[in-house]
This record gives structure tokens, sequence and C-alpha cells, in this order.
């Protein structure tokens, strides 16, 4: 922690400082300077001064920064003083607009478009670059032996002396998952900011052994921070609601507009934690102007709202007072307010928590630190010690929501795990709903799970889970309090982000004035308009093991086909002065036919491959790339008719 405040104050003075240049002359140029005499002290609470502008009340805070410690009344007067100021900014920019040529700033989508999944967009203006995430995706079926699936960092490598910083909007996987890949192609110097969780869960994967120790800069921020980047970049922080603490928009502003980024969100009114959405400083943004917004669009096809976390700490109190025996919960483990109302409820009913899991550990452990995670005195117990407790005073907490096959619950559910092992009278509660593509997975589990005559509750009835984001009513919400001249969904897949322009311009975003865009699109923002011009490098780069992009199109095919139709292997030798066959062919299979049922077909490939290069032997050809593929073709056409697939055949040629 001490580290951590040290670096705090080393990074950010420095990059606050901000020199006139001929950017600034426009609009905002008055204001921002005097913002920068404020932040300048290098206190961080001075950030949250966003409009404090010129008056003599430095020392009052005009917003509180944590909106439950403070009465309502003064921001009440200082939105009234903000709309003076707001009018004078229209004023100025008019006079200016006409005659200046309009700033460019470009809105660059690395990952998160069209799909769900590792998020990261870039923001240049001139030669400056910040970036806002920097997640991975889970790969799927198709993708074998793949780990991590993380974003073509290509364009950043190029421009490495213009990235100013890392912005983190909240510590989910799709989010963070990828900031050690992107920092062994990016100066460790460049700075990361993030909320005090998100920071906690990305120093942890420096700790991995495949990543150099050596953390990049990190500043934590709070709800309401300002941060200043090179010589041209404000960020904001602005606080919302979603499935892990410390959730936030970022609102980025340069001399040439104002884009904000909404980050995962949802409107919990009631949140676990009390620290709502932080309506009054969207409100503001809203109001003072923002050109291009974009917005989570997750849900955008579910109608209505989504419920309020709370709910799902009541569904649990009633399970938890029907069970009888033990009680087994799989829930997500990044979900701080999920795992403290399991936690407080299973206190209550005075059970004890066990966990199973390393994520899960490694949460508890981060969170608990942290003081996200509120652990009552002597409510763990390990999971070795379980068995001395009674079946009612125990709660196991466990990972694999989704049927990881590795994970906890999948190892319970197959009788395959080391401690536990289901019992009549347990209660399986499965707190998510499977991710698409893992719906078998997790109804196997279930399957398995019943066969074990444990009671299983895992229906989305059942109230034990509700997502972190926003559907669509949330979703008009955000566009009305924003109501932003240009829009842009994003975290989605494509269908996604079309039901969330229908939702935008049923708020009244003109269509014309939506952008539907694909990671590596370049979307130009100015003050009058929004586009896409050109593109930069994007796409999926592969993590297998330690192997980071060394795993392109051609290995995974090679991969789908071997698990699909297996494997042939052709051994045979040459002479190599005359290319005279000398023995073989022999022919290995591997995953493709049954050798012993099948040895009329490998004689007769075997044949007409031996007469093949018998013929290639008499006009003396030793090429092996000649007697290869003759050898692949003979036998890829006479598989095919036969079995109608197509098995990896590899010759191997021997020379004597
Ligand atoms: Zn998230
Ligand atoms: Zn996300």
């Amino acid at each position: 922690m001490d580290l951590k405040k040290e670096q705090v104050e080393k990074t950010v003075p420095k990059k606050v400082v901000r020199k006139k240049s001929p950017a600034n002359n426009k609009q905002q140029k008055g204001t921002e300077d005097k913002k920068v005499t404020n932040t300048n002290t290098g206190e961080k609470e001075k950030k949250a001064k966003v409009f404090n502008k010129n008056r003599n009340n430095n020392k009052k805070k005009p917003f509180p920064k944590k909106t439950d410690s403070k009465p309502v009344k003064k921001p009440v007067e200082k939105v009234v003083e903000e709309v003076k100021e707001i009018e004078k900014v229209e004023v100025l920019e008019n006079q200016n607009g006409v005659e200046s040529k309009e700033e460019k700033m470009y809105v660059i989508p690395l990952g998160g478009l069209d799909e769900v999944g590792k998020n990261m967009t870039l923001v240049q203006y001139r030669d400056e670059i910040i970036a806002i995430d920097c997640g991975v995706t889970f790969p799927d079926d198709g993708l074998l032996g793949i780990d991590l699936v993380i974003p073509d960092f290509t364009y950043l490598e190029n421009n490495k002396d213009k990235i100013k910083g890392l912005f983190i909007t909240h510590g989910h996987e799709d989010h963070i998952g990828s900031v050690p890949y992107l920092y062994q192609k990016i100066d460790k110097s460049v700075p990361v900011f993030g909320g005090k969780l998100a920071l906690a869960l990305i120093k942890s994967k420096f700790e991995n052994g495949d990543f150099s120790r050596e953390l990049p800069k990190m500043k934590e921020v709070k709800g309401r921070s300002r941060i200043k980047v090179g010589k041209y970049f404000t960020i904001e922080f602005v606080r919302v609601t979603h499935s892990i603490a410390d959730a936030f928009a970022v609102v980025v502003t340069t001399p040439a507009g104002v884009v904000m980024y909404t980050g995962d969100f949802k409107i919990d009114l009631t949140p676990v934690d009390g620290q709502g959405v932080d309506f009054y400083r969207l409100a503001q943004i809203g109001e003072q102007g923002v050109d291009l917004l974009l917005s989570d669009s997750t849900n955008s096809e579910i109608e209505g709202f989504t419920p309020s976390e709370r709910t799902v700490g009541e569904a649990f109190k009633s399970e938890f007072a029907r069970a009888k025996g033990r009680i087994i919960v799989a829930a997500f483990a990044s979900h701080v307010h999920r795992l403290q109302q399991i936690v407080d409820i299973a206190h209550d009913y005075g059970r004890k928590i066990a966990i199973d899991g390393r994520s899960l550990v490694k949460v508890f452990d981060i969170a608990s630190d942290l003081g996200y995670l509120k652990l009552p005195k002597d409510i763990m117990v390990s999971l070795s010690d379980v068995d001395k407790l009674k079946d009612n005073k125990v709660v196991i907490l466990c990972t694999g929501t989704q049927g990881e096959p590795m994970a906890a619950l999948s190892r319970i559910a197959k009788n395959i795990h080391k401690h536990t092992k289901i019992k009549e009278g347990d209660t399986v509660i499965i707190s998510a709903t499977p991710i698409p593509g893992n719906e078998k997975a997790v109804s196997n589990n279930i399957n398995n799970l019943l066969k074990s005559d444990a009671e299983v509750v895992f229906k989305k009835l059942a109230g034990i889970h509700v997502s972190g984001h926003a559907s669509k009513e949330e979703q008009k919400l955000m566009l009305n309090l924003i109501k932003p001249k240009h829009f842009m969904p994003v975290h989605g897949e494509f269908k996604m982000l079309k039901a969330h322009q229908e939702t935008a311009i049923m708020t009244g975003i003109p269509k014309q004035n939506i952008i539907v865009a694909f990671n590596g699109n370049k979307i130009e923002v100015t003050k009058s308009s929004a586009k896409i011009k050109g593109k930069v490098t994007a796409g999926a780069t592969l993590v297998d093991g330690l192997g980071v992009g060394d795993i392109g199109n051609v290995v995974i095919k090679d991969r789908q086909q071997l698990s699909q139709e297996g494997v042939v292997v052709i051994v045979f030798t040459i002479n190599k002065e005359t290319g005279k066959l000398i023995s073989g062919p022999d022919i290995v299979t591997r995953g493709f036919i049954y050798s012993r049922g099948s040895e009329e077909i490998i004689n007769e490939v075997t044949e007409s491959i031996k007469e093949k290069l018998n013929g290639l032997g008499e006009m003396g050809v030793t090429d092996w790339g000649i007697l290869k593929n003759s050898t692949k073709d003979i036998a890829a056409k006479f598989f095919y008719n036969k079995t109608k697939r197509t098995p990896v055949i590899l010759p191997i040629i021997m020379e004597v």
C-alpha cells in the first residue's frame, strides 16, 4: 500500500503540468488553465473540484467525493453556479467556432465490438493517446488449446511514445485481463489509473511467474477524480454501479471535444455497498455537453430494468431458511457484493464458510484486505475442516458457475473432488447464468448433481442471480442524462449494438448521429461531427501457455482438423541421389480410423503411394516439396473418397 501512495505522489503532479499551446485557444482554455492551478497542488482531494474555477472557495469542496458523507445542499448551490458557466462556455464556442478550424480527436476501439470481451478503447488527440481498459476474452470451443484471447496491440506498439496513460473502469477480466500482456509491449512508465480493487487485481496478475514483476506506475482514483495526462488530456472518473465494487464511467476531455465511456454499468438504486450511481455528476456532464457517448450494450435486448443486487440477498435468505444440510454456492469470484451478501446471510444462519477455488481465495484475500469484503470473526474454516462441522453449519463457496471443467463445482459434480462429495440433503446454489457457449457444460453439472441427490437451485426464477448490466430502461436513463450529440454502442455482439442503436433513436438521437463500429475503426470526433474515418490494425491475439501471438489461424485450423478428423503419418525412405524409393511407405494413423478394422483401406492407399513414389523415383525426383505434396494429394483424395474425412496428413521423408 505504501508503495502505491508513493507512486501516486511521484506520478501525478508531474503529469499535471500543462503548457499553453495553440490547441488550447479553443473555448475551454480559460477554464482548463485555472483547473490546472487547482490540481497542480498535487493533493488528490482537489481534483474533485471540477468546477471550482475562479472563486474564493478553494477550501470549500463543492462536490463531496463520497455522496453519502455530505448533505445534498452544496451540490445544488453549485449546480446553479455551473449553469452560468455553461452559458459562458457556449458563447465563447460560438465566437471562436466561426473562424477557427475544428479540432479533431479519434476514438479507436481495439476490442469489445461485435463481441463480448477483450474491451479496450483508445482516444487519440494529436500525438497523444490514452487507453481505456485492457481486457481478455476466454476462447470459445473452436479455439482449441488456447488459454486466452487478448487485443492486437500493434497500433500501440507502433505508437509507444504517444501513450500517456491506461484508465481502468473496473476490475473484471474482460477489462483488465490483458494489462500484463500490454506492458510486455509498452513502457512500464505509462501509468495505470483505476479504483483500488481493480488496481489490486491487476497487481496480482503481475505476480504470475510469466510476467516481469516490475509493476507499471499505479494511481488510485475515486469517483470524481480528475486526472490530467500529457498536454491535452483530462480524464474524470464517475461512479456507476455494476457487479463489482469500484466501477466507473470515464469522461475524456481534449481540446477537440468530450468523449464519455460508461464502462459496464447498471442502475442499482439500492446498492449493497451504499455507493450508488453519481447521478448529479452524470447530469452535469451531460449538461456541459458530451460529443460522443460510448455505452454498455450487453443487455440491450432485455426489456425493463435489471433488478437490484439486493434482491439476490433476499432470494439467498429464503434458500438458506429452507436448507437442512450443507449449502454449496457457486459464484463469480469477482462479484464482491454477492460474496458479501452470502457471507452475511451465512453468518445470520450460524454457518461457517469454506472457500474452494483459486480465484475465490485470491479475491477473498484482496477484497477483505482492502475492506471491500467484511468478514465476521471466525467465520472462515478450511475445506478440510468442513467435515468436523454439522451439515447445517456449513457453506462451501466455490468456483465453477460456467461449468469450467477444472473448477471446483465441476469436480464436485463429477464426484472427483478430493474433499467434497455430494450427499443427500446438500443444497447446491449456482448463482449465475451461463454465458452463451457454456450452457451444455453447466447443464451437465446440474444433471450430475441431481443424480447424486443434491437439491440444485439454478433457475433465473429463483432470483439467485441478477445481471450487472443495464437493461433497456437503464440504457435510456443514461442516454437521457448525458444527451450526447453522437452515440456509439459498445461492449456487445453486433445484434446487441444494433438493439442499443434502436433504443438510442427512441430517446431522440438522430440515426445519422449513431455510429455502429467495428474493432479497429477510427472514429473522428469534432465539436460538430463523429464519423468513421479509416482504421488501424485490430483483432485477436491468441495466448497459448507462454506463447503470445505465435499461434495464428493455421495452427488453430490444424488443431481443429486434428481434433475432428485425426492425423495420418506417412513415412518412407528414398535414396538421396537417385530419388529411388528404398523402404515404405509405412502409414500410422491416430484419431482417424481404427487401423485394425481398416487394414484394407491402409493397404490400398499404401500401394497407390508406392506406385507414385516409384514413378517419381524413375524420373529421378529428389525434391522434398514434390515428394511430400504428391504423397499428400494421393492420400487426401483417397481417404476422402473412402471415408469422407479430411485428416491432417504428415509425410515424413528419410534419406539414405
Ligand atoms: Zn464488468
Ligand atoms: Zn465487461
